[in-house]
């Protein structure tokens, strides 16, 4: 794609225009290569896209659940309707594998407007009624006003989805930044929302978190910030909050453990955690990153496994051929790197598959496949966001489960066995936001993602969603 044909402005008060702030420069994951250097917005745009926020909250909080959701169904459209345009930034951006952008990301992207438009027509709430004798009480569902969100770069579509599709739905107006490193998507996204929405109801506006996403979570007239990212920046985002209680809602890191037991369908883990451990090179919160496999059946598994992840494919001319692209940058790759390195100086641990940087250029790292490791390990404790899967030996299931609940992060979490109420037994115990039983990965629009401990709280997707996005309010009527 043509420098010159890459979206370029920002959005605000329903005006495309340049950012007035210092450049940032785009990289293309598969080459290291400049894609574009794009203008950050300025402290003074970033006022003015709070400030038209604001503005348009007046008349925004004021419609109809149905017209919004009318609005949403054609947010929906306008991505159908770009869908190839779409994939293929976010494919150029992000170096991703096309055809896994055509198939994932943008059918989910549109799917989640979709849902949360019938969603906010359908809420439901305690039954009004004379609770005290001669007043009638209801509670309302109302939106919080402005609200910042700032998303990582792992999945700039989906993410701006997320978190764009309930906080309009719920009658509130927004600041979106996207990530510095992956905001090309999000900008042909500002086209479609401003071709529907009324202006300033979205203003979506670009920089770095050390500049405009600070600006935009210390600000004194955004309500609420909703951050995805690192739980360094989740910290920060609270730090700001305390000093006007703004409201938080934040999706941190993960380090998913995959429970293994005696009786599981070692095909059918081999086939989820090559596909699921790796999607995405692994830079995803929810990744089958951590096996804890039963002793019983140990050592199959790991031999299974070395020959699924060796023959995962990468940087092949044939995009259709790739399974996995590049990480996003040289410093995402060279911490990758660098966490497997430390775990090799480990004498238990033993390299089965990958471990190397490939010749050539971009952000490669072979998918790469880690056995012996130890619960302690900093590789098995620390969330690397990369290809790389560890695995550990359990002598029962109790123990996986206590060393799987024995982490900072509570995110995602699945179980293999052929039992389902062993299986079922084992999910029970967990202490995580979602368990898979027999798979991995997989987060339909209607239903909650989110973590708890340092992975964050407050949930994505689902009426739960539109719930984090709303208050609750107790109107009450004398019958005199
Ligand atoms: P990051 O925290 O560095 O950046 C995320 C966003 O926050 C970016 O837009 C960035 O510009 C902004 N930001 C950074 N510093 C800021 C500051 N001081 N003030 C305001 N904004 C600031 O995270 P990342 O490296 O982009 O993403 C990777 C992390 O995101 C991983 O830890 C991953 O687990 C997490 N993640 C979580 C989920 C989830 O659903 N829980 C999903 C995707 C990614």
């Amino acid at each position: 794609m043509n420098a010159n044909k890459l979206p370029t402005n920002i959005l605000i008060q329903g005006q495309r225009m340049a950012g007035d702030g210092e450049a940032e420069a785009v990289i293309n994951p598969r080459t290291g290569e400049l894609l574009i250097s794009l203008p950050q917005a300025s402290a003074e745009q970033v006022d003015a896209a709070v400030a038209a926020a604001r503005q348009a909250a007046r008349v925004w909080k004021q419609t109809s659940p149905g017209e919004r959701a009318a609005m949403l169904l054609a947010i929906a459209a306008g991505i159908d309707a770009r869908a190839m345009e779409l994939a293929q930034l976010e494919a150029l951006n992000c170096g991703k594998p096309l055809h896994q952008v055509v198939e994932d990301d943008v059918l989910a992207t549109a799917d989640v407007f979709r849902f949360f438009a019938a969603a906010v027509r359908c809420q439901t709430a305690p039954a009004a009624g004379e609770y005290l004798p001669g007043h009638t009480s209801m509670i309302r569902r109302d939106p919080i006003g402005v609200v910042a969100a700032i998303a990582p770069w792992n999945y700039p579509l989906m993410m701006a989805a997320w978190k764009i599709a309930p906080v309009i739905a719920a009658g509130n107006t927004m600041v979106f930044k996207p990530s510095e490193q992956t905001p090309l998507t999000a900008l042909v996204l500002a086209d479609i929302l401003d071709a529907v929405l009324p202006p300033g109801v979205v203003n979506i506006v670009l920089g770095r978190g050390d500049s405009v996403g600070s600006q935009l979570i210390n600000h004194r007239h955004v309500r609420m910030v909703s951050l995805t990212g690192d739980i360094s920046t989740g910290q920060k985002v609270l730090q700001a909050a305390r000093r006007s209680i703004k409201r938080t809602h934040l999706e941190l890191g993960g380090k998913a453990p995959v429970i293994v037991l005696a009786d599981a369908n070692l095909d059918a883990v081999v086939e989820g955690v090559g596909r699921y451990g790796y999607y995405n090179a692994g830079q995803d919160c929810t990744a089958a990153c951590h096996i804890y496999a039963d002793a019983s059946i140990y050592q199959p598994l790991i031999e299974a496994l070395a020959k699924k992840v060796s023959s995962l494919t990468f940087n092949q001319a044939d995009d259709r051929c790739n399974d996995l692209g590049p990480l996003i940058s040289q410093r995402q790759r060279n911490s990758v790197a660098s966490f497997v390195e430390r775990a090799l100086e480990q004498p238990h641990i033993q390299l089965l598959a990958g471990g190397q940087i490939p010749a050539g250029p971009g952000f490669y790292y072979q998918p790469t496949l880690l056995a012996g490791a130890r619960h302690d390990d900093e590789i098995v404790r620390r969330e690397v966001f990369g290809p790389v899967v560890s695995v550990t030996s359990c002598p029962t299931a109790q123990q996986a489960i206590d060393w799987a609940n024995d982490s900072e992060y509570a995110l995602a979490s699945s179980v293999w066995s052929g039992h389902i109420g062993r299986a079922m037994a084992t999910a029970s115990q967990l202490e995580y936001g979602t368990t898979w039983i027999n798979n991995h990965f997989m987060l339909p629009s209607e239903m909650p993602h989110g973590g708890l401990k340092s992975s964050g709280y407050g949930k994505d997707l689902s009426a739960s969603a539109l719930e984090e996005f709303s208050v609750a309010r107790h109107i009450m009527l004398s019958h005199r």
